[in-house]
């Protein structure tokens, strides 16, 4: 008795299962998932981090994926705000030395007029005008926008020079002002 049992065969075939995403698509989906404007972010990416995502599903998903707009840009960065006027400004920076920048209107007039903000290196006669990083600009303009006024001012006393329109400032009211008396007339800040 038993013996019929004894030679009983287990099938340890692997049943061939749904074939698994490849490792393009995933990274194609990844990319998708930041570039497009995905409402749950953190789940998407713990979907595709899964690792039970068929080629099929990574396919359909893919298509789903396509069809969402594009995440719209932050544009909190690389702006200024409209408060602050063209001209140049001295604020101090967290090591507590002072910096100095220029706002100015690029293609000013056009439909192109872009309004940037430069480091100001040198000095007055022979100022140098060069790109900020990105948190130099950040700092610059949330600093400035405060008192815009006061940050001109603060510039043309302590570079000697307008605070407005760059030129050097030569009579002892001027620079105690930090401001040109033909930009004084202009400017009531
Ligand atoms: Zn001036």
């Amino acid at each position: 008795m038993g013996s019929e049992g004894e030679w009983q065969f287990f099938d340890i075939t692997p049943q061939p299962g749904p074939k698994m995403a490849s490792e393009r698509q995933l990274s194609f989906i990844k990319d998708l998932i930041l570039s497009k404007n995905v409402i749950d972010r953190d789940g998407a990416l713990a979907r595709l981090n899964s690792g039970e995502l068929t080629l099929d599903q990574a396919s359909t998903w893919i298509g789903e994926l396509k069809a969402l707009p594009y995440r719209p840009k932050v544009q909190k960065t690389w702006t200024v705000p409209e408060n602050i006027p063209d001209g140049r400004y001295a604020i101090v920076g967290k090591d507590r030395n002072f910096k100095f920048f220029r706002v100015v209107t690029r293609n000013p007039d056009t439909i192109n007029a872009t309004r940037i903000v430069q480091k100001v290196l040198g000095a007055p006669g022979d100022f140098r005008y060069v790109r900020p990083t990105e948190s130099e600009w950040t700092m610059a303009v949330e600093e400035i926008t405060k008192d815009p006024g006061f940050h001109s001012a603060l510039f043309g006393m302590k570079v000697g020079a307008c605070g407005v329109c760059g030129s050097p400032l030569t009579d002892p009211e001027s620079i105690a002002l930090g401001i040109g008396p033909i930009c004084a007339r202009k400017y009531d800040w």
